[in-house]
């Protein structure tokens, strides 16, 4: 008896390591600057990855690492348990999901889609409804941190969803990611992205005020940086963005135009207080110069 016991025993761990171990098939769509060093975490962590982007040649980078290039978001569906999205915004998610050969014109049904863009609540919403209609599952799963966390699978992800649906997916999140949160049903990802997009714009119009108003006053860059750093007011922000003033580096980690984005998005869900008011109306003004730059370009236009 004992022994049977234990054969049975051995047999159940067994299977429940086998299920667990087995990776899902991962559709990948969106190959930007947070596309390929997050969908090549997962590559890594030994995912079947198909890839589509919209301009072609982009995908090279992944194919040559072992993904498969598929030739549309619907036939990467048809293929795909689980299609994760990262593209701009809204304009850029109707595409994938609406355009011709879009996800929702596929003939196929099961599928959880997990869009990691930055968009607005609304869109998610209005997604998450016709991906019922058709029998998919759709999580919104936004990401704190920028190519830097990505490459590392140091990002925050925060989404929003229904539990089960977040706990099948949570392995892949946490591939991506040092946590992954369910903050609330669908939007509330976005929501909470837009809540720290708005402090991130903040921070970055207070750095740049900040050391243009020392420099006029005759204290150097790099000794007020040296001093913010090792203040109680130092935090991985002034470091990373204080390197990028001191070595003039305006290479894009995220784009200046990508967080007037995320700024109208937050006025648009009633984001309206005088700080908020001041840095939208102000990296407004400077997208026009420095849009495709990285936001802390907001320095060039504010001297
Ligand atoms: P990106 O480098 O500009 O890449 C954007 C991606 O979206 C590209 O693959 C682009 O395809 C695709 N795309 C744009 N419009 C499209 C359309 N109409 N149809 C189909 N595909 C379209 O942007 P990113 O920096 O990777 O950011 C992606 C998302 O993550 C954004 O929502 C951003 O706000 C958010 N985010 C970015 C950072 C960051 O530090 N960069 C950090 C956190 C969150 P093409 O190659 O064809 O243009």
């Amino acid at each position: 008896m004992m022994h049977t016991l234990q054969v049975l025993a051995f047999s159940f761990s067994n299977l429940l390591i086998t299920k667990s171990s087995i990776k899902m098939n991962i559709g990948w769509i969106g190959l930007g600057t947070m596309g390929v060093p997050m969908a090549t975490q997962l590559l890594k962590a030994g995912y079947q990855l198909t890839v589509y982007n919209r301009s072609e040649g982009k995908a090279s980078v992944l194919e040559a690492s072992g993904a498969t290039v598929a030739a549309s978001p619907q036939s990467l569906i048809e293929k795909t348990d689980v299609v994760i999205v990262m593209v701009t915004d809204d304009q850029a998610i109707r595409a994938v999901f609406e355009g011709e050969n879009g996800l929702l014109n596929a003939s196929t049904s099961g599928r959880t889609i997990i869009n990691m863009s930055t968009v607005s609540p609304a869109i998610s919403k209005e997604m998450s409804e016709k991906c019922k209609t058709i029998g998919f599952e759709y999580l919104d799963a936004p990401v704190s941190g920028s190519v830097k966390q990505a490459e590392t699978s140091q990002l925050a992800i925060m989404v929003g969803g229904d539990q089960t649906v977040f706990d099948s997916v949570k392995p892949i999140l946490e591939t991506m990611g040092k946590m992954a949160v369910l903050v609330g049903a669908v939007g509330a990802g976005n929501y909470a992205k837009l809540a720290i997009n708005s402090l991130l714009a903040l921070y970055t119009q207070g750095l740049a005020e900040t050391i243009l108003f020392a420099n006029q006053n005759g204290v150097r860059s790099e000794d007020l940086l040296n001093l913010i750093n090792n203040a109680a007011i130092s935090n991985v922000f002034t470091k990373i963005k204080g390197d990028a003033i001191l070595n003039d580096n305006f290479q894009p980690a995220f784009t200046l135009k990508n967080i007037v984005k995320d700024l109208r998005l937050a006025k648009d869900d009633g984001l309206e207080s005088p700080l908020a008011k001041t840095a939208l109306a102000s990296f407004e003004q400077a997208e026009e110069s420095y849009g495709n730059e990285d936001l802390i370009a907001i320095i060039k236009a504010l001297k």
